[in-house]
């Protein structure tokens, strides 16, 4: 065959903007747990094609028509990872930002809360999500100090078992004798702090003596602070708006 008989590869980069604008998707949210509808609020399409190659990259901002979160979707698909045989690579990637797996945990709001303590939460939930369980496990006490910091708490009462095995309860100053305090002035339901008093990761006073707690353990330690932070400082003030709300609406009558 003459050479010739080849036709040119047809070359081209394009872009076309909102191409996908409107298209529904099934799509992990950040916030939502597990998949959840999704659509494009606004796009970008790149394609380009160069020595018998092929390229396009689909970039889409996105919403959950659920909790209406906003987060962004990446397309790439490249002609030379495609493998044309069952089984193989269709060629295309798709990532998410921010990151999520089935197993992430969204980050609850916490408006309201100290901005220090507002800090901590979102590194531990960060810690958490990026599999860093001694890191967050540390986050965690942080957390607890910082709850009783900004509440007053400086003690509480522990129960400790002495060498003879007897029991003595103790005020204490340290994170246990403060997670007591927690239950003592009613911001921790007695479940909620017997739960934290048995994670050894709490409990242990330096973090070179913290063992790697399991993803489970972490999982329900932070159930119970987040309940802790809606507790102490979203629902009051929660309370308080719908009160200013409730005498606005008078006032107009
Ligand atoms: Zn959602």
């Amino acid at each position: 065959m003459m050479e010739e008989d080849y036709p040119e590869p047809e070359e081209f980069d394009e872009t076309d903007f909102d191409k996908t604008k409107g298209r529904k998707l099934k799509v992990l949210c950040v916030r939502c747990e597990g998949k959840t509808n999704h659509t494009v609020l606004q796009s970008v399409i790149r394609n380009i094609s160069e020595n018998y190659m092929n390229w396009s990259g689909t970039y889409e901002v996105i919403q959950c028509l659920g909790c209406e979160s906003i987060s962004f979707r990446e397309e790439i698909y490249f002609s030379e990872l495609a493998e044309p045989w069952p089984g193989g690579s269709n060629g295309i990637e798709v990532s998410l930002y921010p990151k999520r797996t089935e197993h992430t945990r969204p980050q609850k709001p916490t408006y309201h809360a100290p901005p220090t303590v507002r800090k901590i939460y979102k590194e531990v939930i960060d810690c958490y999500n990026n599999e860093s369980y001694i890191l967050c496990a540390a986050g965690l006490r942080a957390m607890v100090e910082g709850i009783c910091a900004s509440k007053g708490i400086k003690k509480g009462k522990v129960e400790i078992t002495l060498e003879d095995e007897t029991k003595q309860t103790k005020t204490l100053t340290n994170i246990q004798g403060k997670i007591s305090g927690l239950f003592e002035q009613g911001y921790l339901t007695k479940d909620h702090s017997d739960i934290l008093h048995e994670h050894r990761f709490l409990g242990n006073e330096a973090v070179h003596e913290l063992s790697s707690p399991t993803p489970e353990e972490l999982n329900i330690a932070i159930d119970i602070l987040e309940h802790t932070l809606e507790a102490l400082f979203n629902l009051p003030r929660q309370a308080i708006d719908l009160k200013n709300h409730r005498s606005r609406r008078k006032n107009k009558t």
